[in-house]
């Protein structure tokens, strides 16, 4: 079966991944900026990544059959110096009409100060002056529900923002029904043994439903699996469900969502 991985970071895999990937069914692929395991020592830095996003690995993808989108932002990670953040932000709107760029992520909160969330504020409002999709990051730290909570008050504070047209990765169960009673889409992230497991995606899926909620695997630099997408959709046929909610969970959500941007598309098999 097909699939889309909606959230991977492929600046971090090899093309042996690329490779794997289109073998297992995949697609598309949408990459958000995010932080690569070091800051940068300078806004150029960013300059040279948001090229990379928009240039070098849709054309690698491409080698596979498998289209690449991206998310532009500076991420909660880097956005502790204001200054610097906004020199970085000011970069993006070079970028922002690249055939590949959906819009702006993933933007979010990561130790949830208060410059992170000046800076995500900035990015909501950049986002909501262009009609931007947002794709938010929330923290992975135990402060996971007050994070979430912070977000979607911003959110909504900004007034402009249509909750349909925001996604907010990295839900769990004690996230995912706030999320989506704003409104929100939802995204699990599926790790290979902590956080969201592939088993523990099946049981949201079980509790929650199925509607406005993705799964993805954030593959990057770290432990991580870029198959976690079809191991899920194993994991949901082996439970009895049916192949209408595996290709729903796996690929139409993450189409539907997605297409709110004129750009989305997939090369159909
Ligand atoms: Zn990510």
């Amino acid at each position: 079966m097909t699939y889309i991985d909606p959230h991977i970071h492929m600046v971090s895999r090899t093309t042996d991944d690329y490779q794997r990937m289109a073998q297992a069914g995949c697609l598309a692929i949408t990459e958000p900026a995010f932080w690569a395991g070091f800051d940068r020592s300078s806004p150029k830095g960013f300059y040279d990544y948001f090229r990379q996003l928009t240039e070098s690995e849709p054309n690698r993808a491409a080698q596979f059959g498998i289209r690449h989108f991206t998310w532009l932002c500076i991420n909660p990670k880097e956005a502790e110096d204001p200054g610097f953040a906004r020199e970085v932000m000011s970069l993006i709107p070079d970028f922002l009409d690249r055939p590949n760029v959906l819009g702006v992520g993933e933007i979010g909160l990561n130790k949830n100060s208060r410059n992170e969330l000046e800076i995500f504020e900035a990015h909501v409002e950049f986002a909501a002056q262009r009609d931007q999709l947002i794709l938010v990051h929330t923290p992975h730290l135990e402060d996971k529900r007050k994070g979430t909570r912070l977000i979607m008050d911003a959110i909504k504070r900004n007034g402009r923002i249509d909750p349909g047209r925001v996604l907010i990765d990295h839900i769990e169960e004690h996230t995912v029904k706030m999320v989506l009673d704003a409104g929100f889409w939802a995204g699990m992230t599926l790790y290979p043994d902590t956080k969201c497991t592939p088993q523990r995606a099946a049981d949201i899926f079980e509790m929650y439903g199925t509607e406005r909620i993705w799964i993805n695997s954030a593959g990057d630099w770290g432990v991580s699996d870029p198959l976690a997408v079809p191991k899920c959709q194993v994991e949901l046929r082996r439970r009895g469900h049916t192949e209408d909610l595996v290709r729903r969970v796996s690929l139409e959500n993450p189409q539907t969502f997605l297409s709110q941007s004129p750009k989305f598309r997939v090369n159909e098999r």
